[in-house]
């Protein structure tokens, strides 16, 4: 399971605190509760392209002895299962669909990308949208706007990124850009929790 870092900074500070385990090591387990601290269980490494970052990163992984599952703790700055920063791809989606440029040049916004990279984040964010633009209502006001499309756009640049899928990720496990299919509603496995997870 993947849980959200409690860490804020750059790319540079986060990597600078990983060798201490004990400085964010999860008080309790998230998946079975139990309340003991969980053991440091090493790292896992993950490509990263950010506005003035492309290489690899490692994760902090811990496990929990009591249900044997692992814990790994994601720097705010990343989007599950996305390689691009959450800052890249929010730069992205403002340029096309609330600045207006076309894909080839939103794409060129910092680091340029294969556009094919960018629309498949459009159509993965717009079909998020509606279900945004409620998860956010508890965060900002809801802005008068033509579709769901601007209206979460809006409500995300008012709320700011980071802050916005810290709340949605950490506090209410939503996907900004929705779950991989297999992974709704929450991020984990249904098939791994409904078979395995202690009851
Ligand atoms: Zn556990």
């Amino acid at each position: 399971m993947q849980i959200l870092h409690p860490f804020a900074g750059s790319v540079q500070q986060y990597n600078e605190q990983l060798s201490n385990a004990d400085a964010y090591r999860p008080s309790h387990c998230p998946q079975c509760q139990t309340k003991h601290p969980l053991t440091a269980h090493g790292f896992y490494t993950r490509t990263l392209i950010d506005t003035a970052f492309d290489g690899v990163i490692r994760v902090r992984r811990y496990l929990c002895n009591a249900c044997q599952r692992t814990v790994s703790l994601l720097p705010e700055f990343i989007l599950p299962y996305l390689r691009s920063s959450l800052m890249v791809i929010a730069l992205f989606l403002v340029a096309r669909l609330l600045g207006g440029q076309t894909i080839e040049a939103a794409a060129r916004t910092a680091p340029p990308m294969p556009h094919q990279r960018g629309q498949f984040w459009i159509g993965r964010f717009c079909a998020q949208a509606q279900t945004l633009c409620a998860a956010l209502a508890a965060l900002t006001q809801p802005t008068p706007a033509p579709d769901f499309v601007h209206r979460a756009l809006t409500m995300l640049e008012s709320t700011g990124w980071i802050a916005a899928h810290r709340f949605l990720f950490a506090g209410v496990r939503c996907h900004l850009l929705g779950w991989p299919r297999g992974l709704a509603p929450d991020g984990r496995r249904a098939a791994f929790s409904s078979a395995t997870a202690p009851v």
